[in-house]
């Protein structure tokens, strides 16, 4: 992967980074590369140890020239060396778990996470034999005492999901590379226009690209950006053995998404503090966290390492029986926003995440943990990823559910 991908400024990576046609077609628009495999002209190694990415293309599981087109953009963005894309963002955190982690390994695991990495940690991992400790990591004295001789890999989330929890993202790194263990971070939420771990001294970066980079809810995506070293450990192993790789379609699809990803993280952004600053007046809304607003308890922490504050807010409507009732409505009910899973698009989508229901599938969390997650959470919330649509639609649509 050449280091052509880098100008000035983040609008210009967005578009021209990774994108740099062949010179036989002198296309201004990158063309979608469908082929599986490719002319070989001279002897190149069949196995995964002998992969770097110098090879010519040989065969689309190994490497593709519309995914190295997207993986350069994403490493451009992320400001790293390299990036390695995956069939979803799943794919993406378990080829992290998979192969830096062994037999007899600990990893330290955000306890509040995306809800399939938290359940592949706690129902996959053990079984090949490596523990899991589930920490808050907004209190970093947990961290720190759960360390073992043997921890190998912390992985945080911030805003962790559902809740908008904030973690100290240097401070995490750290307290990982005194121990010795691979920092990784889900910045899903933030996009690498808020924020990008590896400058604060994360390993690896990861993404579901799925959302705020493809942007449009069109495809699914996993990445992992980081060193050439460590992204090569992941492509040589993930990629081509555990074989969860990105279609070139999808990322054809998703490079286009990612090309205005920096407009519309400012955007998603200005409807986002509407909302929120609307929400936040309504009677019958009893909590809203969205990080860019001074009422969220970690507005100042989050002002320290998001440059962007997305367009992600939960909010709360008092007891478990008024959410219910919210949610029931907006299902049958909304104009505009769309009630359904998924966050990051265009489109404005809300979700109603109960919180025992959360606690119960997902994060078994007791004693101070699950009182941490309730301080925030109360008895559910309404994640409301907040889109690009005109903030008087939204409102409009919100003031009817509410009334
Ligand atoms: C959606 C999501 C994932 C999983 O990504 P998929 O593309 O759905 O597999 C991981 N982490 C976060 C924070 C997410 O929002």
């Amino acid at each position: 992967m050449k280091n052509l991908d880098r100008f000035k400024g983040l609008s210009t990576t967005a578009i021209h980074g990774g994108e740099n046609p062949g010179p036989s077609t002198r296309d201004s628009a990158p063309p979608i590369h469908m082929s599986s495999t490719f002319h070989v002209e001279e002897e190149t190694s069949f196995s995964a140890a002998g992969f770097s990415e110098d090879n010519p293309y040989v065969y689309s599981r190994w490497s593709n020239p519309s995914v190295d087109m997207l993986s350069r953009k994403i490493a451009a963005l992320e400001g790293t060396e390299d990036c390695a894309c995956f069939a979803s963002g799943m794919a993406a955190a378990t080829s992290m778990f998979l192969s830096f982690l062994s037999s007899g390994d600990h990893a330290i695991i955000s306890d509040v996470a995306y809800a399939g990495v938290s359940e592949f940690a706690r129902d996959t991992l053990p079984r090949y034999g490596i523990e899991v400790s589930f920490v808050d990591m907004s209190d970093l004295d947990s961290l720190r005492n759960a360390f073992k001789s043997n921890t190998r890999l912390v992985h945080a989330e911030s805003p962790a999901n559902p809740i908008m929890r904030i973690s100290d993202l240097p401070k995490i790194a750290e307290l990982a590379k005194q121990a010795g263990a691979v920092a990784t971070c889900d910045s899903t939420f933030s996009s690498p226009i808020a924020t990008r771990p590896t400058e604060f001294g994360f390993d690896l970066v990861m993404h579901s690209v799925t959302k705020y980079i493809g942007g449009h809810g069109d495809a699914l995506g996993g990445a992992v950006a980081g060193s050439r070293d460590m992204v090569g450990r992941l492509r040589s192993e993930s990629c081509i053995h555990h074989g969860g790789i990105m279609s070139p379609f999808n990322a054809w699809l998703i490079s286009r998404g990612a090309s205005t990803l920096p407009l519309r993280m400012k955007a998603h952004e200005a409807n986002a503090f509407a909302i929120a600053r609307w929400l936040e007046s309504h009677p019958k809304v009893t909590r809203v966290l969205y990080p860019g607003l001074k009422s969220h308890p970690q507005h100042r922490l989050a002002r320290t390492q998001m440059k962007n504050f997305s367009g992600m807010i939960a909010f709360q409507v008092g007891s478990m029986e008024n959410g219910e009732k919210l949610a029931e409505t907006m299902r049958s009910g909304l104009n505009v926003i769309h009630y359904a899973v998924s966050l990051g698009h265009h489109r404005s989508l809300i979700y109603w995440l109960s919180t025992d229901a959360m606690i119960e599938s997902s994060f078994k969390l007791k004693g101070d943990q699950l009182e941490s997650y309730r301080a925030l959470a109360g008895d559910g919330v309404f994640r409301f990823s907040v889109g690009l649509e005109d903030p008087e639609d939204l409102i409009d649509d919100l003031e009817a559910a509410l009334a």
